[in-house]
């Protein structure tokens, strides 16, 4: 073994010795790395650190165990216990702290336990290391009362808008940080391919280019240059790897994901997002082809580390490893799960309950069975977080410094999300927009009223569904509805009272029905059925028979199956989850104020067994009837209307023909046709014709949204790499294979050749 290291080694160094300048600077770049100033810092700090110390800083604890009362029942209102925190912080010396004990706080308060938990930590801990404090804060600051909140993931996925993702971003690190909170749990990088999960909408949606994109810009906008800034915060990538594809579609459940579908569908969103520097990772709770992730030293240490290059912090998720005992089986007791986990990786418990997790630990040190080489590197990766954000200097910043907290700036960057994530799905007989005097409108359904249902997990709480923890002052769909056209124009419904419902639906001019889902995340937000409850079906079928124009607003986690509304309804928008602007942004949309620009960033199905994503394969084409029309979905990937109308012409590639290693401009000419301005997304896709490996029937390899006026024209350019012509082969690596290809775009197309 020890020959053949040394052989690698001056195979290698040769190899360097003789490559050109730039190869020299890029090994030097990575040697700075390894010793730059912050780490330098960090070992020589690390040098004084006794074992409980380095045990106790890969502990994260829930704020419950520092708190008054009971875990999961805390005392209201809620107040730190300072015996309790004694013991945490200075017994137990805890690296990090996490949640909110059930609810969301005011900044005031959030600001005093930060004060009260890193005066202790850095004052009276022999160590004097800060904690690292950690929150979800997964569409704004979700766990502030008054903060702004975006639309979730899914719906910001809708929007095909970059600059408005990164916006989330600032805007999220900014009141974060207000809250004296340096670290956010997001963004959610599993990529949501199968509709029937409950966490479908915390994803960037189905496909893999507009997931990396989304998710780069998120962090880029959370993170910026330097987080040790005020107003910057460290990112999570979560939730590595393979969580969202559970076979039978429910929270935490196995994974069966061969590699080659592993490196080619669920690793490019983690691999921009590590690209970009996103600083901590936190690890999927289930189990991938009989190994429970947070066991697999080939995930998080082969693949993670040494093939995608993270450097930085990886957590474990909530009471993980405890589960590789009780749920997962491969452990006998916590002890054991402990000596698993930390030697296949994992950094940093979140415990998050049970102080036994540093003690254990610390007596498996002891023992030899966890390397104290292991404790150190994962120490090192932690303390080089807090020093990165600037938490020896800063543990917070001064409160008063955060004046655009929940402010109009915010709130309009919000807004402008939740606007551009609405998606006009159908829109017949000039359905929409109602315009100034739309004449008597009823409004009803199960979502008209309910901001909790706009907003989504997350929200004040966990599961979001408690409307006690609303952002005050913020519209629903009916009570923006009514402000938009005049109270007096609007009858509301709850659709309780069936017979005056039907009685209303005959006197009004149109109809207005609020369907979708509620509030939900995890565990309980597990479904035996996609299809969309039976009651929403006999209400609108109810209101049917009145004859009138109905439009349908739904708003959803998840595309639950519609088929039986669609036909009784003239105008169809979907918002996913679009946050607290998202009531005013869609009667906005309904007046015609807005423009709608959405765009689905998945597929939406039609039939619960038949969940397909565009870029399914040949074999998926095939119908019972031998014909190729089996993909069948509700509403295509990328589909969305407006109130203008956009015409495609001239596409243009720069060559008929490129070598391996070129690139190719390719253009289209977008006109607005119609007598409104409006935004278009132009999706650029490729198809390969013939491949070693199945070739997916097209893959987005880029998108652009355009802002044109009425009659203006624009030619938009793209240009594409033979990279973005790969894929991952039979020998599970990415590689490009010459042949025939087809660029299309909104149903233009042009081949090329791929030559060797
Ligand atoms: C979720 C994570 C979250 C963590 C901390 C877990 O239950 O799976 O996404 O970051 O809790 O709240």
């Amino acid at each position: 073994m020890k020959s053949i290291a040394s052989i690698l080694f001056w195979i290698s160094f040769f190899a360097i010795m003789s490559c050109n300048k730039t190869a020299i600077e890029e090994v030097s770049k990575v040697e700075s790395y390894a010793v730059s100033e912050n780490t330098k810092w960090v070992r020589n700090l690390m040098a004084d650190l006794t074992i409980e110390d380095k045990v106790g800083e890969m502990t994260q604890f829930s704020i419950d165990v520092l708190s008054a009362g009971k875990p999961y029942n805390l005392t209201e209102p809620h107040q730190l216990d300072e015996r309790k925190m004694k013991k945490v912080l200075l017994e137990l010396k805890a690296g990090s702290i996490l949640n909110c004990g059930g609810h969301a706080y005011t900044r005031e308060h959030w600001y005093h336990i930060m004060e009260s938990i890193q005066e202790i930590a850095t004052k009276q801990k022999a160590s004097g290391i800060p904690v690292l404090y950690g929150i979800d804060a997964i569409h704004g600051t979700n766990y502030t009362i008054g903060a702004t909140l975006f639309p979730q993931q899914l719906g910001q996925a809708s929007t095909w808008n970059l600059e408005l993702a990164e916006q989330c971003g600032e805007v999220t690190a900014y009141e974060t940080r207000a809250s004296a909170i340096p670290w956010d749990f997001a963004p959610v990088l599993d990529i949501g391919r199968d509709a029937r999960w409950p966490r479908y909408w915390e994803t960037y949606g189905e496909d893999v280019h507009l997931a990396s994109q989304m998710g780069k810009a998120f962090v880029k906008g959370c993170q910026g240059d330097d987080v040790s800034d005020p107003y910057r915060i460290a990112t999570t990538m979560k939730h590595f790897l393979g969580y969202s594809v559970t076979l039978r579609g429910k929270d935490r459940g196995q994974a069966w994901i061969p590699e080659r579908q592993l490196l080619e569908y669920f690793v490019p969103t983690f691999q921009a997002a590590i690209d970009q520097g996103a600083k901590t990772i936190m690890i999927n709770s289930g189990e991938m082809n009989g190994i429970p992730v947070h066991a697999n030293k080939k995930i998080l240490v082969d693949l993670l580390r040494d093939q995608m290059g993270f450097k930085g912090l990886a957590v474990t998720d909530w009471e993980d490893i405890g589960y590789l005992v009780d749920r997962h089986k491969i452990a006998k007791d916590f002890k054991e799960a402990i000596e698993i986990s930390i030697n296949a990786g994992i950094d940093m418990a979140m415990v998050p309950m049970d102080t036994l997790f540093p003690v254990l630990l610390k007596e498996l040190v002891k023992e030899g069975k966890v390397p104290m080489s292991r404790i150190n590197e994962a120490v090192e990766r932690i303390l080089l977080v807090k020093k990165e954000l600037g938490l020896f200097e800063n543990p917070i910043f001064p409160f008063e410094n955060y004046d655009k907290f929940g402010g109009e700036e915010h709130r309009q960057m919000a807004y402008n999300a939740a606007a551009e994530s609405i998606i006009l799905l159908k829109n017949e007989n000039n359905n929409l927009p109602f315009g100034e005097s739309p004449g008597k409108i009823l409004v009803t359904g199960p979502n008209a009223d309910d901001l909790t249902a706009l907003n989504g997990g997350w929200t004040g709480t966990w599961q979001g569904n408690n409307p006690e923890y609303s952002t005050k002052g913020k519209q629903t769909i009916v009570k923006a509805i009514e402000a938009e056209f005049g109270s007096e124009n609007i009858i509301f419904s709850d659709g309780n009272d069936r017979d005056a419902l039907i009685n209303h639906a005959n006197t009004v001019d149109r109809i207005v029905v609020c369907v979708g889902e509620k509030s939900y995340t995890e565990k309980p937000g597990d479904i035996d059925d996609l299809d969309i409850d039976p009651s929403q079906i006999a209400l609108v079928k109810t209101l049917a028979e009145a004859g009138k124009p109905i439009t349908l607003i739904i708003t959803e986690g998840r595309p639950r199956i519609v088929r039986e509304l669609v036909d009784h309804a003239d105008g169809i928008l979907l918002g996913f989850l679009p946050g607290d602007e998202g009531g005013l942004a869609i009667a906005d949309i309904i007046s015609g104020e807005v423009n709608p620009s959405g765009k689905l960033p998945v597929t939406y199905p039609k039939y619960a067994n038949d969940l397909v994503t565009y870029d399914h394969k040949g074999t998926d084409l095939v119908h019972r009837d031998f014909s190729r029309n089996g993909f069948n979905p509700q509403w295509t990937f990328g589909h969305g209307l407006s109130y203008t109308t956009f015409d495609y012409k001239n596409l243009k590639i720069n060559a008929d023909s490129i070598n391996m290693g070129q690139s190719m401009e390719i253009s289209v000419e977008l006109s607005n046709t119609g007598g409104l301005k409006g935004k278009e997304v132009v999706q650029l896709f490729v198809t390969d014709k013939v491949a070693s490996i199945t070739p997916s029937v097209k893959r987005l390899r880029g998108f652009k949204k355009i802002e044109l006026d009425a009659g203006e024209a624009k030619t938009i350019s793209f240009k594409l790499n033979t990279d973005d012509l790969s894929f991952v082969g039979i020998d599970n690596e990415w590689i490009t294979e010459p042949g025939e290809f087809t660029v299309s775009i909104a149903g233009l197309k042009k081949d090329f050749i791929l030559e060797n």
